[in-house]
């Protein structure tokens, strides 16, 4: 550019010059000031072009130019030139997304800090009953009207991540998992996973157990009354003394029918609690369930154990007493059965109005930590032959953890190895009702 404006200097002394040669001083002044006008002039037009061309939509071609102002425009088309294609892969890489998003498994909702709906796939509109060409700029709330939905918006956004099952009034038939994720500038992210196969699939299969269950609860009493009928009176006048190995196999039999009752009782007990809506909440005395539990497992453990009982706890609960006798009876009968004779099992009962907790601590076998969060899955046993040996059914502590969930406590375990362990039932504040 320097060179540009060097010729242009040297042009205008020149012309300057040769007009002063030709015509004298004053005439040269006037002609050098001509070209100096003339030439400004263009600068001007280029410079109104520019500017013309700047204010016209995006994606006008840059005008052509020549001259000082040819590099200039060149540059600028240039820049022009690779502003739209850059414009056009954010376009392409937006609608990529878009159709990413569609054609998603799951349903998605955008919602903005007001939760007012910004975006849904048509999988979300689908399994919502919703419409985008209508619902798009409507709030959720106004909506989706279930209240347990309603209260899931108004929660904390690590809260939204554990997913919510509801069934949708505008899509019924429909059970439905719902997240939500904070994403940028207040907005959410709701997720919506479609589970009605899959709930269909869990009824079957409880109502298939429980069927079963039920189908075999009657001849399993029949055998078993009969195998008892059969031990008692196998012995007559004609007959003093049965033969040992009659005997061994009336025992056997017994043995096994009693087990198979407990198990289908057990598994009873469980789709009950699976499927039966929450029992009408009562007050429950605690110090009578406690000492029945107490006594139960007294009689279990035949002055094999030293047995304790501290209550110190809250003196009446809010729940069903039928289901927490259950749970507790539960723990209290697994420390019996695996406590080695000589043991010590102490249950306790401690709290005050803000919750309490029932506890189960015994001297027993103990339980290595890899087991322990696999305690409460149905059949889950540590060591099977033992579960067996004991009476066990594999489904005790599945009962408990589904009383507790009914009753809004949870389930704690400690154990150590060859130690012994603790099981806490931890109540909230909600379920206790007077202090002690
Ligand atoms: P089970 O009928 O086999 O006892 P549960 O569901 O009651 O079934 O318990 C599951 C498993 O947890 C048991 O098989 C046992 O291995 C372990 N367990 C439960 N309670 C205790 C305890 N107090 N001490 C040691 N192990 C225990």
């Amino acid at each position: 550019m320097p060179i540009r404006l060097l010729i242009a200097g040297v042009f205008l002394s020149g012309c300057g010059a040769l007009v002063n040669r030709l015509f004298g001083g004053y005439t040269a002044v006037a002609a050098v000031t001509l070209l100096a006008i003339l030439l400004l002039a263009r600068h001007e037009r280029q410079i109104a072009r520019l500017t013309a061309w700047a204010e016209k939509p995006l994606g006008t071609p840059v005008p052509e130019a020549s001259g000082i102002w040819s590099p200039p425009f060149l540059a600028l088309h240039r820049r022009a030139r690779q502003a739209a294609t850059q414009r056009e892969e954010l376009i392409e890489m937006g609608e990529r997304f878009r159709l990413a998003a569609e054609a998603l498994p799951d349903g998605v909702i955008i919602l903005d800090e007001h939760r007012t709906i910004e975006w849904m796939n048509p999988r979300a509109e689908r399994l919502l009953g919703l419409d985008s060409s209508r619902d798009i700029g409507m709030m959720i709330g106004h909506l989706m009207r279930e209240p347990e939905f309603i209260e899931f918006l108004d929660q904390t956004p690590e809260k939204q991540q554990i997913p919510l099952v509801v069934r949708p009034m505008r899509n019924p038939g429909h059970v439905l998992h719902i997240r939500g994720t904070p994403f940028s500038a207040g907005r959410t992210l709701l997720l919506i996973e479609d589970l009605t196969q899959l709930d269909r699939l869990e009824t079957v299969r409880r109502d298939f157990v429980a069927n079963v269950s039920h189908e075999l609860r009657t001849p399993l009493t029949v055998v078993q009354g009969f195998l008892e009928t059969a031990k008692d009176g196998m012995t007559d006048e004609e007959h003093p003394t049965p033969s040992e190995e009659i005997v061994q196999y009336l025992d056997m039999a017994l043995d096994h029918s009693r087990r198979m009752h407990r198990l289908v009782e057990d598994l009873l007990t469980l789709s009950s609690l699976e499927t039966d809506a929450p029992p009408q909440e009562e007050v429950i005395e605690v110090a009578p369930l406690l000492a029945l539990v107490r006594e139960e497992i007294v009689a279990l453990s035949a002055g094999r154990h030293e047995i304790r009982l501290d209550n110190t706890g809250p003196a009446k609960l809010l729940g069903s007493s039928r289901e927490l006798h259950s749970a507790f009876s539960n723990l209290a009968s697994n420390a019996v059965r695996y406590t080695p004779e000589g043991g010590k099992i102490t249950l306790a009962w401690q709290g005050d109005r803000q919750g309490a907790v029932f506890t189960v601590t015994d001297t027993g076998i103990g339980i290595e930590a890899r087991h322990l969060h696999r305690l409460t899955e149905r059949f889950y046993r540590v060591d099977r032959g033992r579960s067996r040996e004991s009476g066990g059914t594999g489904l005790g502590l599945a009962i408990v953890k589904h009383v507790l969930e009914r009753h809004e406590a949870t389930l704690m375990v400690d154990s150590t190895p060859g130690k012994g362990s603790r099981f806490a039932a931890s109540f909230p504040g909600r379920n206790i009702l007077t202090k002690n």
